[in-house]
């Protein structure tokens, strides 16, 4: 094999240094975090050595003592992070540090909106991780061989940060990365061996691996000592976080232990911590984090639960370990009883996996109800940044639904504005006398809900309706149709049924009224054609003359056009159009002779019912040129 040992310069991709300008600029105020994300690189790397070494030994080179070393060369101003994990290839070198959280990056620089306060928030979700070596350094230089390839395989990728980096395949001895930072001129207290054992004991204590560091000299030493080869020592910790007792870890140590296994530059939210003994022993530390990732939507988001197995490092992202609607959770579980050489296809069926998964399904459902009821602002922040993800779950995980659901909060006609305040259990005890369903509404939007025609009997009446505007809420309420033995009820579908709610003479009115006019309710069918199944009286109108419903068992409206907005196909089912006949313009439709005239008017009315409950129109320039035609008519008359 020839190895390619030309040197090239290579652009980073097109945002990485605008992104990298902007954080560094924002991160400079906390600058020694740069120490926490090299050392965590090294963590991980050391782990992905130590599983790839469980299936080839040969990976250890015989040097199987993982570590991590941080040293200083004063005389020229660097500092050195090395490791002797599992190292880097020429191509994995350009594809992964040639690129910063490729896939987030253009999405974070669409969202910054140039307000500094809102986007410094952004910045902190965005972890720069190695790129964070900038903030004190203006020269990086990375030499780093894959374990198990020949010393001739090393590469040297060096970079100012500027938008190019230089790589060059160059002789390494040892396998392993190190990261070689060129201090900025102002920088130097970096090289203060106290200092930076002061940082790592801050940041880098839980990693479950030697972070060592040279004895420290005081100067006063005889000629010998001098002369003898230089004494390493560990300056962390260096045991698993999790493997600790809870008693004796600080808030401080679980954030920063969180920040290194989720990649994330904020604090988590909260976190639950458990062993559980017995026959299935394991150990599971899961934290919820403060704010939604960039890929929460993607298709291919990955899970953020690591798995162990007795402290070895197993597998990243496993979704095995929690159900979907919960893949914000970060963390990891270490098991005992699994075999190291566990693969992903085992833990498919494996009912160990399936024990845990539950048990970490109900420890998140558990820890999210100590909140909600404990912490009540803590858990709106929750709602705010999750709730979307968690209305997914009565779909996913139909055993627990009640309490996924118990856990939802909504928007209602009792609320005000459009945030998601208030749970099922609070409506249930709002709910009227005689009253023995939920009643919701689905649009396309806040207001479209809020306003909707639908809901004027209800408010009319005082009764609550949730509003629904949320895309996954037709998926959510297709798979609850039941919350605490009351039933979830749209009031956009079938013939309302208010049950005891029902005024018992209104109803009789109505019924009189709807025989009374029954010629005009044909005349408008007639007049509407293939367009509607049905006109009857509504019970649910007050101060609209019209609105459009669907059968009890059809597909919501909202959800036929939320399916073809996505380019998926809906059954056509032709909405019941329901008129108030106590409308005035309904009223004076009845006495409209002319054939034409009661044609346009009609399809106006059913038009406007589109319209209301936030329809898109079949043909908006036919309705167009008919209100025209009837405001030409309006204003000749009044001449
Ligand atoms: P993250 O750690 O979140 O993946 P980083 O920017 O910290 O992001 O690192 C980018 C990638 O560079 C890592 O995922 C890894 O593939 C590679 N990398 C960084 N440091 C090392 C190292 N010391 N050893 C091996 N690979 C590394
Ligand atoms: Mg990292």
């Amino acid at each position: 094999m020839t190895v390619d040992t030309h040197k090239e310069t290579l652009e980073f991709k097109a945002e990485v240094s605008q992104v990298l300008d902007l954080v560094i600029r924002s991160l400079y105020s906390n600058k020694e975090i740069f120490l926490r994300e090299l050392v965590s690189n090294a963590s991980d790397a050391a782990e992905k050595l130590r599983f790839e070494a469980l299936t080839d030994d040969a990976l250890f080179e015989d040097d199987p003592n993982l570590r991590i070393r941080v040293s200083v060369d004063p005389e020229a101003g660097t500092l050195t992070v090395s490791d002797n994990g599992i190292g880097m290839g020429r191509q994995e070198a350009i594809d992964t540090i040639g690129s910063i959280a490729s896939s987030g990056t253009r999405r974070f620089l669409e969202n910054l909106s140039g307000d500094g306060a809102k986007d410094s928030q952004l910045i902190g979700q965005f972890g720069v991780g190695f790129y964070s070596a900038f903030i004190v350094a203006d020269k990086v230089t990375l030499v780093t061989r894959r374990a198990g390839l020949g010393a001739e395989h090393g590469v040297r990728w060096e970079s100012d940060g500027r938008g190019s980096f230089s790589i060059e395949t160059v002789a390494k001895a040892g396998r392993g990365t190190d990261v070689i930072l060129h201090l900025k001129e102002d920088e130097k207290e970096f090289l203060d061996g106290w200092r930076l054992r002061s940082i790592i004991g801050k940041f880098s204590d839980h990693i479950a691996l030697p972070v060592e560091m040279l004895k420290e000299s005081f100067g006063d030493e005889d000629k010998e000592e001098a002369d003898k080869a230089p004494e390493w020592e560990q300056v962390n910790r260096g045991t698993a976080l999790w493997m600790r007792n809870k008693a004796d870890i600080g808030d401080q140590e679980y954030a920063d232990f969180y920040k290194h296994v989720a990649h994330d530059f904020d604090e988590p939210l909260a976190h639950v911590h458990n062993r559980v003994e017995g026959t299935n022993e394991y150990t599971t530390l899961l934290f919820i984090p403060k704010r939604a990732p960039w890929d929460l939507w993607d298709r291919e988001q990955r899970h953020g639960v690591k798995l162990y197995v007795r402290r070895v490092f197993i597998m990243d992202e496993v979704d095995k370990l929690l159900p979907h609607y919960l893949r914000f959770v970060k963390g990891v579980v270490d098991a005992d009883d699994l075999p190291l050489n566990v693969s992903r296809e085992l833990l498919q069926h494996n009912r160990k996996i399936d024990t845990i998964r539950q048990a970490n399904t109900k420890r998140i459902l558990g820890l999210l109800e100590t909140m909600a009821k404990d912490e009540p602002e803590k858990y709106a922040d929750f709602w705010r940044e999750f709730g979307r993800v968690m209305k997914e779950g009565p779909a996913e995980d139909f055993a627990n639904r009640e309490r996924i659901a118990g856990l939802m909060r909504f928007s209602t006609t009792h609320s005000e504005g459009e945030a998601q305040t208030e749970s099922l259990d609070a409506y249930i005890e709002r709910m009227k006398e005689g009253q023995d369903k939920i009643y919701y509404i689905t649009a396309d939007t806040p207001a479209a809900a809020r306003y909707s025609p639908h809901l004027e009997v209800f408010r009319k009446k005082g009764i609550e309706v949730l509003l629904l505007s949320d895309r996954v809420d037709e998926w959510l309420v297709s798979h609850l149709s039941e919350y605490k033995g009351k039933h979830l009820q749209s009031v956009a579908k079938g013939k309302l049924d208010l049950g005891e709610l029902a005024d018992k003479e209104e109803q009789e009115k109505t019924e009189q009224a709807a025989a009374e006019h029954g010629e005009l309710l044909e005349r408008l069918k007639k007049a509407l054609g293939e367009r509607v199944n049905e006109v009857r009286a509504s019970t649910r109108l007050v101060d609209s003359p019209a609105c459009l419903v669907v059968g009890e068992y059809d597909m919501s409206a909202n959800l036929a056009r939320v399916l073809k907005a996505v380019g998926q196909s809906a059954p056509e089912s032709r909405p019941t159009l329901e008129v108030n006949l106590d409308h005035l313009l309904v009223k004076r439709l009845e006495g409209e002779a002319d054939e034409g005239r009661f044609a346009d008017l009609a399809s106006i009315l059913f038009d406007q019912a589109m319209l209301a409950e936030g329809g898109q129109l079949e043909d908006p320039a036919a309705f167009v040129g008919r209100l025209n035609k009837l405001m030409l008519t309006m204003l000749m008359a009044g001449r």
